[in-house]
């Protein structure tokens, strides 16, 4: 996929120039309208620790300056003259692909996400050697295969992390058959914050029997309350741990922060699956003898294809499963990332990039 050399249209946004962890007012200048292309004013971004762990060089590949953001949502302000089913006033969404081949395997399945030529949507590369720059801005380019519609229930704030953190947990759950319905299955979430909370919604939706696995006691009375949890267990309490030793069917690990995933395996039951979705700063540590012992596996999964995002959008349209938010004018996103470190956030921070109190 080939998209315009000329990047023409200025556009205000926020970048981090280095890794000190806080971004600056950036303006910058992204590509022209092409024929496939559609132009987004964009009204919220999703703060998503990927883009923490971006700003803060976490995996050393962080190209300065950075403009995160890949949870997207906005409204059309102008489409290519070769683009269909999109118009301008339309009310959509881009996640974390900016482009991909669209001619190999992958691409062909809708599998855009494990194309071996993915431009991710900031802090990727396209062919003419331009940066990408993401959705703390007012404004972004899409390619029309990298687009979906926010259907008309849901509202443009509280879906914007469906974008990543939605899908990245939709897209294990469907591959790994949690969404089936099947009566008396059970699903452990490790780690309640922007991709836990949204895989404990869709768990609960789908049928299944939810445990949060938390290092945060506070978080237990709206796990239960809010989220609909069955179960709420302390990781850092070895007693309640072991109370729950070949309890679960499937895992989803969302901990952004290095740990053993050892303590986590003995939650399996015999032939169970963990899912890892999180992307610590440093490997994390993978004992054997709960993996051989239980016939336990361990797989890993990286956001969802375009195809798949549409059907997730639809069906939160369907169930109203919308995300918890906490909405941050433009002045405060320093603020917000300062406190997604702490992990001080229920359960995602969405930056009102067009909001009164915008600087931009
Ligand atoms: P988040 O909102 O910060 O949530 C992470 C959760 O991990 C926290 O709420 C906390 O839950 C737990 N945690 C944090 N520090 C911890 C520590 N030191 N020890 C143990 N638990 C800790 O982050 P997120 O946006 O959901 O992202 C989670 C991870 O997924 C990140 O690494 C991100 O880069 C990655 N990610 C991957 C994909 C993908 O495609 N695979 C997509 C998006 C994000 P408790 O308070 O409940 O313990
Ligand atoms: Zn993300």
């Amino acid at each position: 996929m080939e998209v315009t050399p000329n990047h023409t249209q200025s556009v205000s946004g926020w970048a981090a120039m280095d890794a000190s962890g806080e971004v600056v007012p950036f303006s910058f200048k992204r590509r022209e309208t092409g024929v496939d292309d559609v132009t987004i004013k964009v009204q919220y971004c999703g703060m998503c620790h990927t883009d923490l762990h971006f700003i803060k060089n976490a995996w050393g590949i962080t190209m300065y300056p950075v403009v995160p953001g890949h949870e997207i949502t906005g409204v059309v302000a102008r489409v290519g003259t070769n683009v269909s089913g999109f118009r301008p006033g339309d009310r959509v969404g881009v996640g974390c692909i900016a482009a991909s081949c669209l001619d190999c395997d992958h691409c062909r399945r809708s599998e855009e996400n494990y194309c071996d030529k993915v431009t991710l949507t900031y802090n990727g590369i396209f062919w003419d050697g331009s940066v990408t720059y993401g959705g703390y801005s007012n404004m972004i380019v899409a390619h029309k295969r990298f687009l979906v519609k926010i259907p008309d229930s849901l509202p443009l704030d509280a879906a914007a992390p469906l974008l990543c953190a939605g899908i990245t947990v939709y897209s294990p759950m469907k591959q790994h058959g949690m969404l089936l319905g099947e009566a008396g299955r059970s699903l452990g979430v490790v780690g309640l914050g922007g991709l836990g909370h949204v895989a404990v919604k869709f768990g609960k939706a789908f049928g299944l029997r939810v445990t949060v696995i938390s290092t945060s006691p506070a978080k237990e009375r709206e796990a239960r309350e809010s989220l609909k949890a069955d179960d709420f267990v302390l990781s850092t309490d070895d007693k309640q741990m072991q109370a729950m030793a070949r309890s679960l069917d499937y895992v989803i690990d969302t901990v952004s922060a290095q740990h053993s995933l050892g303590p986590i395996l003995e939650l399996l039951k015999v032939n169970g699956k963990l899912v890892l979705v999180a992307a610590p700063e440093k490997p994390v540590e993978l004992p054997s003898f709960p993996l051989i012992f239980g016939k336990r596996t361990v797989s890993g999964s990286m956001t969802g294809g375009m195809k798949e995002t549409q059907e997730m959008m639809d069906l939160c349209g369907e169930h109203n499963i919308t995300c918890d938010i906490e909405l941050v004018s433009t002045d405060r996103i320093n603020e917000a990332l300062a406190r997604l470190e702490r992990n001080d956030v229920r359960y995602r921070f969405v930056v009102d990039i067009a909001g009164n109190g915008s600087r931009l």
